[in-house]
């Protein structure tokens, strides 16, 4: 089994592959990682050998089948986790994703199957992100933009949010801003391309950055 960094290195290139391109570069994946450009090609060569990833010099990082399937084990573990963690024991949307970042690493498949069956074989973790099932499948999302992308004017259900950022987490508990929360549009505003919403009827305005980490589907008229 690979390391916890070597994990992390790994769930590193599957992330910012999904976002983009079929590879990363390995200074993407150095600021991902808050770790050096060197470091991040000594792993990328010795991940190469173990047949992990696939590293050429200008076009950068790619996942191998290998380095995909133990990515989405990675994923699975934390995902599903972060919703034991909410369910059973009462945590905050706001508080699992730390716990889930160590668990991730720690646990045996066997174990997590347990949980996954204790949880009722469950699609979606506590952010709205889809959990990998036990045959390595992958739920489909239904539509969603970001918050960045959506129109003044119209009403829109908050379906999936980032919880990397602790304290965007906690300021979207402050707020009452939770999945399948309603949200309309107020405004959008040019100059610094932040959008004003009314939740709860409380007006907000969010930031471009925090507006990236929410995202949404439109309610039908
Ligand atoms: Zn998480």
């Amino acid at each position: 089994m690979p390391s916890i960094s070597k994990e992390n290195y790994i769930k590193a290139v599957y992330s910012l592959c999904q976002n983009d391109a079929h590879s990363v570069s390995t200074s993407a994946l150095a600021t991902k990682l808050n770790i050096t450009n060197a470091a991040t090609s000594d792993m990328a060569k010795g991940l190469s050998k173990q047949g992990f990833i696939k590293y050429e010099k200008y076009k950068g990082v790619s996942l191998t089948p290998k380095g995909e399937k133990t990515a989405i084990e990675i994923i699975r573990k934390h995902r599903l986790w972060e919703l034991f963690l909410m369910k059973s024991l009462e945590l905050g949307w706001e508080e699992v994703h730390s716990e889930a970042e160590h668990l991730e690493h720690q646990t045996t498949e066997f174990l997590m199957n347990k949980i996954d069956d204790f949880l009722g074989n469950p699609k979606f973790d506590p952010h709205g992100e889809p959990i990998p099932q036990k045959d390595g499948t992958i739920p489909n999302m239904e539509a969603q933009i970001s918050l960045n992308k959506s129109q003044v004017g119209k009403e829109y259900l908050v379906k999936r949010v980032n919880d990397e950022s602790k304290e965007v987490m906690d300021y979207f508990t402050e707020i009452g801003l939770n999945l399948n929360s309603k949200i309309k549009i107020k405004n959008f505003l040019k100059y610094d391309n932040s959008t004003i919403i009314e939740l709860n009827d409380n007006v907000h305005s969010f930031s471009e950055k925090i507006g990236k980490r929410i995202f949404i589907s439109q309610l039908n008229e």
